[in-house]
């Protein structure tokens, strides 16, 4: 069984000088407590424990020990004279009688691994599939690595429109990949390998190069106000040099800033890294447009429309889709649109599909965005589609 606490970063930074190992020492003890006879742990570094049980143990009654040493880590500490609150998640690789110690770690931090993912204080117990999952992920991003160097990754281009005349504003840059024999796979495949890999900042670079010299383009092709909106990972954001690489990219294509609108997502705005939301600042005062994808679908606060630099909402398809039936998401509609007006915000609707929805939204956005309008396309279907 392999522990390892959810968060103790931000406890040690809470409690300072030493508070951190008192936490450890606290948890040692209720953990040595909750084991059965003849079982052992041991402090494996930082904040993980193994728990070694003997040969012959069932999953069932190793997943309870478990569960019953998470219960007993959360109970609260109190530590001079403070409150705290820790969890801890748990891989449990149960042997089968020829595997050596590293792959039976290797494999309970597989399943240590999907536990956190599953959020704080599981137990989860290693399967095949996870070490499956794992090896896909593993192809995943070397295939990735090769599909960059080989060109094979391309953008699409979704119009975007002035609901009130139907006028082309601008673009979204939406990533695909063009897998050899597969077609054009989707960015719901491999993102989550991309986003989270070595080569988020790496690709995430070249999709804003690629998108700025496009928008460029069909600027000077007659285009005259196009802008582009293209998507950010959170690698990107916080990486130092971020502010640089926009603006050099801008330089370097000839774009001017307020042609470019940045979209980022609640769980890149959520994390609150100092950093991100001064690069954000900075982004904005020099005129970049940043959106704000999927409004209205998380758990951000309203104040973070004051204390982020935005310029844009982007509502989320999911309350266009019933737009026509469902009173409840004109409210919500409503109630977004007002807000924007009065936060000095612009409003694009996601995923309009039908003209309904079309005259249902030109009372609540600015612009629209969705199949009605036009599917993400290849940069040469985009410029016969409009004509170019
Ligand atoms: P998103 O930013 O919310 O992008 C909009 C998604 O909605 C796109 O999916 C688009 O194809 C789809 N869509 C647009 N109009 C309609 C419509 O009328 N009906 C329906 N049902 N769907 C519509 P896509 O291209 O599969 O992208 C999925 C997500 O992947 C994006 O969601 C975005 O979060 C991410 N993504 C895509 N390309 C990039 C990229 O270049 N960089 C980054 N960082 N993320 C990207
Ligand atoms: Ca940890
Ligand atoms: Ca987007
Ligand atoms: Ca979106």
């Amino acid at each position: 069984l392999l522990f390892d606490l959810d968060g103790f970063k931000a406890v040690n930074d809470s409690l300072g000088h030493s508070g951190g190992d008192e936490v450890l020492k606290v948890v040692a003890d209720r953990l040595s407590k909750c084991l059965d006879e003849g079982w052992e742990a041991a402090r494996l570094s930082g904040d993980e424990f193994a728990v070694l049980i003997p040969d012959g143990a069932d999953p069932l009654q190793a997943t309870a020990v478990a569960e019953r040493a998470i219960r007993a880590i959360e109970e609260p500490i109190l530590l001079r004279d403070q409150v705290t609150h820790i969890s801890a998640s748990v891989g449990i690789k149960l042997s089968d009688g020829n595997s050596s110690v590293e792959q039976m770690l290797r494999n309970a931090d597989l399943a240590l691994y999907d536990a956190k993912a599953n959020g704080r204080g599981h137990a989860r117990l290693f399967t095949h599939d996870l070490r499956r999952a794992a090896n896909d992920r593993a192809t995943t991003a070397m295939e990735l690595q090769d599909a960059f160097e080989d060109g094979d990754l391309e953008l699409y281009y979704q119009p975007q429109v002035r609901l009130r005349d139907g006028a082309l504003v601008g673009a979204e840059a939406l990533i695909r990949w063009n897998y050899p024999y597969r077609g054009v796979l989707s960015p719901a495949a491999f993102l989550p390998v991309l986003e989270s890999g070595p080569l988020a900042v790496p690709v995430g670079n070249w999709i804003l190069s690629t998108a700025c010299r496009q928008a460029a383009r069909w600027r000077a092709e007659g285009l005259s106000d196009f802008r582009i909106g293209v998507n950010l990972f959170a690698a990107q954001l916080r990486s130092p040099d971020f502010v640089e690489t926009v603006v050099q990219t801008l330089a370097e294509c000839g774009l001017p800033a307020e042609a470019l609108e940045l979209e980022v997502t609640e769980n890149i705005i959520l994390r609150k890294e100092g950093a991100t939301i001064s690069h954000l600042a900075k982004l904005r005062s020099m005129g970049v447009g940043i959106a704000f994808d999927d409004f209205g679908t998380g758990y951000a606060s309203l104040t973070m429309l004051k204390e982020i630099a935005i310029t844009r909402l982007k509502v989320d398809r999911s309350f266009v889709r019933e737009i026509e039936w469902s009173g409840k998401d004109q409210a919500i509609v409503d109630a977004i649109a007002r807000m924007a007006k009065g936060c000095d915000l612009t409003v694009i609707a996601e995923g309009i599909e039908t003209e309904e929805q079309a005259d249902l939204m030109r009372d609540y956005a600015d612009e629209g965005q969705g199949y009605l309008y036009g599917r993400p396309m290849t940069a040469r279907a985009f410029e016969e589609h409009h004509g170019l």
